[in-house]
C-alpha cells in the first residue's frame, strides 16, 4: 500500500477518479451508512456517490452514535432504502410531497442487516425500495441475484425515480470508468470465471 492515494476519491493518484466526479444537486437528501468493511472495497461507490451528490453524506461505523440528530431534519421525511415486506415502491412517491432523507446502508446483504440490526432506530424506518431496478452495470462480482445494484446505481435510480425528469446519470461516470479499467486489468480469464460468460 506504498501508492501514494487521492485523499478524496481514495483511488491511486495516478488512477484518480475525481475528475470525472460531477457535482449533482438534488431535492433528496442522502444519508450513506457505511458498514467499515467497504471502506477499501476497490469500487467503494457509496463515496462515489456521496462525493458526486452536494446533498450527500457518507458516514462509516457499525453503530451509528449520531443517528437521532442525523434522522431528524425538519422538513424532510426519512426513509430506509431496504427491502421488506411493506416497503413502499419510491414510484408512489410525488415531487410535490415533502422531500425525502434516503437513508442507505452500504455493504454485502450480510453486513447491511447487521447495520440494521445494530442501529434499532434504522430499522426502525419506514421503508422503500426500488420496484422495478434495471439490470446492473455492475459485472465484477457475481450478483446475489438479478435486480442487485451496487449502491451507487441504486442511489441513482431511486433519484430517478424522486425527481423525474432529472437525470443523474453522470454520477455513474466515475463508477464506469471504474469497471472499464478492472475489467480491462484483471484479464479476460479471470472475468469470465467471475461473470460466467464471455463478456
Ligand atoms: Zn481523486
Amino acid at each position: 500500500m506504498s501508492r501514494a492515494r487521492c485523499g478524496r476519491c481514495l483511488r491511486p493518484a495516478d488512477h484518480c477518479l475525481c475528475p470525472l466526479i460531477p457535482v449533482l444537486p438534488s431535492r433528496t437528501r442522502v444519508l450513506l451508512l457505511q458498514h467499515p468493511s467497504e471502506v477499501n472495497h476497490a469500487l467503494n461507490t457509496a463515496r462515489l456517490a456521496a462525493l458526486g451528490l452536494s446533498h450527500a453524506q457518507l458516514i462509516v461505523g457499525e453503530v451509528f452514535e449520531d443517528l437521532p440528530t442525523l434522522l431528524n431534519r425538519p422538513g424532510y421525511r426519512a426513509r430506509l432504502l431496504f427491502p421488506a415486506d411493506d416497503a413502499q415502491p419510491l414510484q408512489a412517491y410525488g415531487a410535490t410531497d415533502e422531500p425525502m432523507l434516503l437513508v442507505v446502508p452500504d455493504g454485502t446483504w450480510r453486513k447491511a442487516r447487521k447495520l440494521l440490526h445494530l442501529n434499532p432506530l434504522l430499522a426502525a424506518l419506514p421503508r422503500v425500495t426500488l420496484a422495478a431496478a434495471a439490470p446492473s452495470r455492475y459485472r465484477l462480482r457475481k450478483a446475489p441475484g438479478p435486480g442487485a445494484l451496487s449502491t451507487i446505481e441504486a442511489v441513482v435510480q431511486a433519484l430517478q425515480v424522486l425527481e423525474a425528469p432529472a437525470s443523474f446519470e453522470p454520477l455513474l461516470r466515475p463508477f464506469e470508468a471504474l469497471i472499464e479499467g478492472q475489467i480491462a486489468a484483471m484479464g479476460e480469464d479471470t472475468y469470465q470465471r467471475n461473470h460466467g460468460t464471455k463478456p
